[in-house]
């Protein structure tokens, strides 16, 4: 859409089918909502999702040491949104409908066919190929563009996992006379415990902490999450150090909405584009980073925009080398 814009035509190619449901929710802060409000979607959005402006960090004694300003209207020029990721999906499908963007669905990348100064030829895994002058690989962490630009770099798993779940703000035993801050993070010895409203009205709160647990193989990860029991006492690990409230929480979990979230960065990569600059990669892509930030999704957000802008001023006093090394080190 951010190509769209300037009248660069693309086609989306996405390797889930379109009725694939997205679960989840994602905090978005102004340096997104504002691209978002460039693309018509931002004042819907708002309706749809929790606005918040600061997230609270508190200690195990329940004393706030730190206020987050994550979005503000009077500073940033809007506050910060917690939206299901399934409402932010189809607001951004619904548009590229309205703008006439070709998404083509179950079409799953598989490598690159061949480069050369004037453009790219690609392939899919049902065996059809395709050529543009461009491609572009914002096909997540696991990215199968980027190993055609750094074949030996794969994700590095940074020893934690966290483990999380969707409970009801009603069950939470909040301390008695004050008004209590959310979203929160709780530091402690167990480390950090978070709970942030979600929905439009908070009423849905994310509960989550984190585990030092060793690195699984993809079937060992999908395992971890099928064991509900195992996910349970894993969150509770010395739940007694935790403030009431989050034991309040712990107390209540919907095990059925027990989740994990391995925690991969991308290691910082030297280029994100090929040799002859017709491959790009964006987003978690190029720079999967510690989700502790709220920022992936945001990241990924700017890199669209500002990828498309430069893409747009392209010139003989900005040729394509110098506008993407630009745009990386930028
Ligand atoms: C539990 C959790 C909570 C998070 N919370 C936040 C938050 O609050 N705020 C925030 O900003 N970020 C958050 N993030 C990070 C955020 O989700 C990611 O940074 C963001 O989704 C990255 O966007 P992306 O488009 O680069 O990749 P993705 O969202 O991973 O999208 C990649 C897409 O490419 C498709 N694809 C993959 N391979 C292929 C292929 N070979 N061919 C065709 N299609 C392919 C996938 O199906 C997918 O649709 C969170 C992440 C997790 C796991």
């Amino acid at each position: 859409m951010a190509l769209h814009q300037y009248n660069i035509h693309c086609i989306l190619y996405e390797l889930r089918p379109s009725s694939t449901k997205a679960g989840g929710a994602l905090m978005i802060s102004p340096n997104a909502l504002r691209l978002l409000d460039r693309l018509g979607i931002y004042e819907d959005l708002k309706l749809k999702g929790y606005n918040f402006e600061r997230i609270a960090f508190k200690n195990a004694e329940e004393v706030t040491t730190d206020l987050y300003y994550f979005g503000d209207e009077h500073l940033y020029g809007y506050q910060g949104l917690r939206v299901y990721r399934q409402v932010l999906l189809t607001e951004l499908r619904n548009t590229a409908t309205r703008l006439g963007i070709p998404i083509v669905y179950e079409k799953k990348f598989s490598h690159i066919v061949s480069e050369s100064t004037e453009g790219v030829a690609f392939a899919f895994t049902d065996g059809s190929t395709r050529s543009a002058d461009l491609l572009l690989g914002a096909n997540g962490i696991h990215s199968l563009v980027r190993k055609y630009i750094v074949p030996n770099i794969v994700p590095k798993y940074m020893g934690v996992v966290a483990i999380t779940c969707a409970a009801r703000k009603a069950a939470l035993q909040f301390p008695a006379g004050i008004d209590y801050p959310l979203p929160v993070s709780i530091h402690g010895e167990n480390g950090a415990f978070v709970i942030a409203p979600q929905g439009v009205d908070g009423g849905e709160i994310l509960v989550g902490t984190q585990q030092a647990y060793p690195e699984q193989d993809r079937a060992g990860w999908d395992a971890l999450f099928a064991d509900k029991g195992r996910l349970l006492s894993l969150f509770r690990t010395d739940m007694q150090d935790w403030p009431r409230i989050a034991q309040s929480a712990l107390e209540n979990i919907p095990t059925d909405t027990l989740s994990i979230w391995p925690f991969y960065v991308v290691p910082k990569l030297e280029h994100w584009y090929s040799p002859g600059k017709r491959v790009i990669i964006l987003g978690d892509a190029a720079h999967a980073i510690p989700p502790s930030a709220g920022q992936g999704a945001c990241q990924a957000t700017e890199d669209s925009f500002t990828l498309a802008t430069l893409l747009a001023r392209l010139s003989s006093k900005v040729p394509l080398d110098d506008a993407l090394d630009f745009w990386q080190r930028k």
